[in-house]
């Protein structure tokens, strides 16, 4: 095979028909995508359905049984000869952050550079991470963020081609896993590195990939920017993965139907809570049910005349007692979208 590669193309990464097996299990099923040269996707989907084997075998801790993943224009596995992780300049960041305990902070970002002056690069990653003056500090020493910021400056000091991160905030509690990720994010964008990002969870997904692609069994069942997924998901399965909705014929919908309402036979429409609202009216044809308190809004569930249900966020100000009569519309601006049933 071509030695390591270099990268000189628009195209950070290719992956093209891969697909791998364990035994029985189809864990990666003929998957193609490519990723602009700055490009984040976070690689979204319920457990089991495959992201961490595709992650794994961009990284060449497994090989593909067919297909090819091209980096940076070299090809690095072909479905028979593969480049082994260390010659593949990925960088790598795990849930569990896999700092060697008896380097210290800057031993472990020096760790993978071997061009040039480590010191140097030691100290501007660790600024970038903004963990300057840890240097001397040992991994038993940091919070759990700091040892993850620690461990994205060691995977970002050899200048990694491409950025993998397996639900790297997984292990942080959900104030600080915000927050790194927001840090981390923003750090692979001033350096320009493209990356993948494993994630189960589909408001992680939104925030972070400037596409997302949601696998099912094995398979990328959609592939596009955050609101796109979000708001017009190619199937039932996506629908319901990527956030809440409700799943209404024409017929169940009731009071809802206006001219925003596509004409679709008996096909199912999707409406998502933000999508619903509703005024108190003695004459209306629907009930609030429930109100489940969100914080900063109110999810309520209100039963239309055709004894089906839909939810409508509202502002934690709009307070409406379940039982309260109610007219439901869509809101102004919101569009009902047809969805296919999942494959
Ligand atoms: P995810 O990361 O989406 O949770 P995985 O890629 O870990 O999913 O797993 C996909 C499928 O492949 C699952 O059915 C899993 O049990 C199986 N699998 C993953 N790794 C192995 C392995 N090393 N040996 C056997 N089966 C595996």
């Amino acid at each position: 095979m071509s030695p390591d590669p270099t990268p000189a193309t628009d195209v950070a990464l290719r992956v093209d028909d891969v697909t791998k097996r364990f035994g029985h299990t189809v864990a990666v099923d003929h998957v193609s995508f490519e990723l602009g040269p700055h490009e984040l996707l976070a690689l979204v989907g319920p457990s089991g359905c495959g992201k961490s084997t595709l992650l794994r075998m961009l990284a060449g801790l497994h090989t593909t049984e067919s297909g090819s993943i091209t980096l940076g224009g070299v090809v690095v596995d072909d479905g028979r000869t593969a480049l082994p992780p260390e010659r593949r300049r990925v960088g790598l960041v795990f849930q569990e952050h896999a700092l060697f305990p008896h380097l210290s902070v800057a031993d472990n970002v020096a760790f993978g550079v071997r061009d040039g002056d480590a010191e140097a690069r030691v100290a501007e990653m660790l600024t970038v991470v903004g963990l300057a003056e840890y240097e001397r500090r040992f991994p038993h020493e940091l919070s759990g963020g700091e040892r993850q910021r620690v461990a994205l400056a060691r995977a970002l000091a050899p200048r990694p081609g491409l950025m993998l991160l397996d639900e790297p905030f997984a292990s942080l509690d959900p104030n600080l896993r915000a927050r790194i990720r927001d840090d981390v994010v923003a750090i692979l964008r001033s350096t320009g590195t493209p990356a993948v990002f494993v994630t189960h969870d589909q408001g992680e997904a939104l925030a972070v990939g400037d596409r997302i692609a949601v696998m099912r069994a094995g398979r990328v069942v959609q592939l596009g920017a955050p609101a796109d997924v979000f708001h017009a998901p190619v199937d039932r399965f996506v629908a319901a993965f990527m956030g809440e909705a409700d799943f209404l014929t024409r017929g169940e919908a009731s009071g809802l139907v206006d001219e925003r309402w596509p004409d679709a036979g008996d096909a199912l429409v999707m409406l998502r809570p933000d999508d619903v609202t509703f005024t108190a009216d003695e004459r209306g044809d629907a009930t609030v049910v429930a109100a489940e308190f969100r914080g900063s809004v109110w999810n309520y569930t209100v039963e239309l005349a055709s004894g089906s249900r839909v939810h409508a966020i509202r502002s934690h100000l709009e307070r409406v007692p379940p039982g309260t009569t109610v007219t439901a519309t869509v809101r102004p601006g919101h569009t009902p979208v047809v969805i296919a049933p999942s494959a």
